[in-house]
């Protein structure tokens, strides 16, 4: 049984920021990495040293950022976040690895997205830790090289296939973060409505956790949605019934698919008659980018047996035509 306060449900502020767990035996799930991680971890201490450079890949949502956050904290080192899209120019990577202190994190989200010349550069510092300033323009232009103090660089990406191997030779540990299973998803938003001040009742966690697409970033807005129904119906406690009817106002069906999923099933459905379609046109047809497409709908479609990829495209399955309510000799045509 749950510890249910007579209060109505707080509406407090409470930020992302307060959801994140900030030690390795805080975050859920995922027990093989956190076992891999705490031993890698356990190590540097023990040596006294910087760890070596870790990779995180998976999906998005699934914590990548969380666990850098961890890390740094676990080291007790200051932590310096950038992305690879907002590294334009190779000097702007420079510039910030030129300031790093010993010893400190630089997290780079979206490592894949980074130009080639900052990628260069990088596999350069991560390696010799130095870095070549280049001095004036032109033919006159020349390279100091820079010596850059033992840092460790946490690179997080959805496309590990995209980074090059030059590069991704230079990580000493990779991590894979998979969907998480239904259980700790429960677990994650028994947590964080702790968090929140939300009280459930015994099944309703199990009702979000369903509908999570295995992301605990989707499981907390799901809470959240959820928190705002319980405020606006004056709920005290939250049951299963009420989960089920906030969630199906936010078109979140129950096998946890969203509008962008069901719009790519039904395009393959309706528009290619099942497939087999190609990635750009298949983005093309829903509105979205490819590499959203990709990154964002089909590792889950495909885990769930929604969506099959063969090498002529992408082809709906079985379950994804019951899914829409049709079945693969239904005249689709009109
Ligand atoms: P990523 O970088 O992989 O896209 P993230 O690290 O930015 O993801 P979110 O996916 O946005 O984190 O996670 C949403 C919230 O859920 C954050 O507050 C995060 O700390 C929390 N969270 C994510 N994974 C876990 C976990 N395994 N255990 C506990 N909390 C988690």
């Amino acid at each position: 049984l749950r510890m249910v306060s007579s209060q109505p449900i707080g509406n407090e502020p409470v930020s992302d920021e307060e959801l994140r767990p900030h030690v390795l035996d805080g975050f859920i799930g995922q027990p093989r990495l956190k076992a891999q991680l705490q031993l890698f971890l356990d190590a540097a201490r023990k040596r006294d040293v910087p760890p070596d450079h870790i990779l995180l890949a998976g999906p998005p949502g699934l914590g990548k950022t969380t666990l850098a956050m961890i890390v740094a904290n676990e080291l007790e080192v200051p932590i310096r976040v950038t992305s690879g899209p907002a590294v334009q120019h190779a000097g702007d990577l420079a510039s910030i690895l030129s300031s790093l202190d010993t010893g400190e994190v630089l997290f780079i989200d979206e490592i894949h997205r980074l130009p080639r010349a900052a990628e260069e550069l990088l596999y350069i510092a991560m390696e010799d830790f130095r870095v070549d300033v280049m001095v004036g323009k032109g033919p006159g232009a020349s390279s100091i090289p820079l010596t850059l103090p033992r840092f460790t660089v946490i690179g997080a990406t959805t496309r590990e296939g995209m980074l090059p191997s030059p590069l991704r030779a230079r990580f000493g540990f990779t991590a894979h973060l998979d969907f998480y299973p239904h259980e700790e998803l429960e677990k994650l938003i028994d947590r964080s409505a702790n968090v929140l001040g939300v009280n459930l009742d015994e099944g309703s966690a199990h009702e979000m956790a369903l509908r999570s697409r295995g992301t605990p970033r989707i499981a907390n807005r799901l809470l959240r949605r959820v928190r705002d129904w319980a405020i606006v119906h004056d709920l005290i406690v939250v049951h299963p019934a009420d989960v089920k009817e906030a969630l199906s106002l936010y078109q979140i069906d129950s096998e946890g698919l969203d509008r962008l999923d069901i719009a790519v099933l039904n395009a393959i459905v309706r528009n290619f008659n099942g497939g087999p379609v190609g990635l750009n046109n298949l983005a093309a047809m829903v509105g979205e980018e490819s590499e959203t497409v990709e990154t964002v709908c089909e590792p889950y479609l495909v885990r769930e047996g929604f969506l099959v990829r063969t090498p002529k495209g992408r082809v709906a399955t079985q379950k994804a035509w019951q899914h829409l309510g049709l079945t693969p000799s239904d005249d689709v045509s009109k």
